[in-house]
């Protein structure tokens, strides 16, 4: 028996991947190690990354300025608890991101991952109307075909059908829900486009606590892009009926929209908002709920005086340094040019996909190409084609994209929606 074939046995007796069932029949890949863009598997193949790791590993793999700076970190502490103590990464990196994100967001509390950063944000919402004599708003207000991770406070406001919220329904929290908007990216919305959310508000606002939303591309749950007018409008509603603005950048963070934060595509300002994924590079779980200083400030102040919240592993020291190292990296790097090379070439790339029958349609917006197409696609047929065809890409449901490192050079690029092309145009509709 090979050891790949041992560790792939192992990996059955033992594991769950994310969203699978144990029985699965998909196949599994053993990875050896990777480095910039290219994934190597233990039995040779080289794939090159479509993935970036789930939005996350921006500058590619094994990147020698990130390994350092985590080198150096780790002569130093691993970690150190964050309660009544303090370190350099996390002073440091919480001062560059509040540099970076939108002039009204002054404060930064550290999580573990994208879903405890949507909980804190959701938390804070909460608090913030209790200590302003509110405390009946408590509600969230989103709209459908979002994605905020896989905990409960962040399950109870995604999508209620791709989350099976039907599943859930004794446990999970209620909230408030409406259309998403139709406007595309390059186009004003019209009236019909927010009168859904316009209505809730207008109904529920006593309630509601806060909207929250992913500005401008909604990721996990139907990679759909609309226009950033329509954010203009719901942030005008928001000041209206007096109620918080969450944003979760979680995915769209770090550039991946040809703007550093995707809201900036709208100059609006959310009051709370969340970043997670890129953050580091890909290299640590590390995530952040930025707000203001009258938020940070009115939540101090009020009952019971502090911010209920604070894990074990809070600004661990190691996840900060490769934020740092990641964001000066970023910063430092040509990354708009980078990003509209990308957007250029995925649009010439799968371009060819908008004729062929099965496909629905196709959409490009900064460093961020969907197929979608009508039909959910064969998962245990089709993962094997991208691996032959030297590619990592991992399509969801009816959803075949490509969000590559923005390290990513043209031929590699080409490779990728060559075979992205070459494998979608295979299929029977
Ligand atoms: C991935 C994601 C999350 C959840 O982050 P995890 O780190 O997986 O918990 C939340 N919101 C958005 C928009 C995401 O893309």
């Amino acid at each position: 028996m090979t050891n790949s074939s041992s560790l792939l046995n192992r990996d059955r007796n033992y594991l769950w991947h994310p969203y699978s069932s144990i029985d699965s029949d998909q196949a599994i890949f053993p990875v050896k190690s990777a480095h910039g863009v290219r994934i190597t598997l233990t039995d040779g193949r080289v794939l090159i990354d479509g993935m970036s790791s789930w939005w996350s590993a921006i500058h590619g793999y094994n990147h020698p300025v990130m390994n350092q700076a985590l080198t150096d970190q780790l002569q130093n502490m691993s970690h150190i608890m964050f309660g009544g103590l303090t370190h350099q990464p996390a002073v440091d990196l919480a001062e560059q991101l509040v540099k970076v994100t939108p002039e009204s967001l002054k404060t930064v509390f550290f999580v573990d991952s994208g879903s405890v950063a949507v909980e804190v944000a959701i938390k804070m919402a909460i608090q913030y109307w209790h200590a302003k004599k509110q405390p009946e708003k408590q509600k969230m207000l989103t709209i459908r075909h979002g994605y905020h991770g896989d905990t409960f406070g962040a399950m109870s406001v995604s999508d209620p059908v791709n989350g099976m919220h039907s599943l859930f329904s004794d446990t999970l929290i209620e909230q408030f829900f409406a259309e998403a908007p139709c406007c595309p990216f390059d186009q004003p919305c019209s009236e019909s486009d927010f009168s859904s959310l316009r209505t809730q508000l207008e109904k529920n606002h006593p309630k509601i606590a806060a909207v929250i939303l992913e500005p401008v591309v909604q990721g996990a749950g139907g990679m759909r892009f609309y226009s950033p007018d329509y954010l203009i409008q719901v942030r005008k509603l928001c000041n209206q009926y007096d109620v918080l603005l969450i944003l979760d950048e979680i995915a769209t963070g770090f550039g991946r929209t040809g703007k550093l934060f995707a809201c900036e595509h709208a100059e609006i300002e959310p009051d709370i908002l969340c970043l997670g994924k890129a953050l580091t590079g890909g290299y640590m779980t590390l995530a952040a709920t930025l707000t203001t200083h009258n938020i940070a400030q009115t939540i101090s102040n009020g009952e019971p005086g502090l911010f209920m919240h604070g894990p074990t592993f809070m600004a661990n020291p190691l996840a900060c340094s490769a934020g740092l190292a990641s964001l000066k990296l970023l910063l430092n790097s040509p990354w708009k040019n980078r990003i509209n090379l990308i957007e250029q070439q995925l649009s010439i790339g799968l371009k060819q996909c908008n004729s062929y029958p099965q496909v629905k349609d196709v959409r490009i917006l900064g460093a961020i190409g969907v197929v979608e197409l009508h039909r959910p696609v064969n998962m245990s047929l089709i993962q094997p084609q991208f691996v032959e065809a030297g590619v990592w890409v991992r399509p969801f449901n009816n959803l075949v994209y490509l969000m590559p490192p923005y390290i990513i050079d043209k031929k590699d690029l080409n490779t990728l929606t060559s075979a992205v092309a070459a494998i979608i145009s295979n299929i029977k509709d």
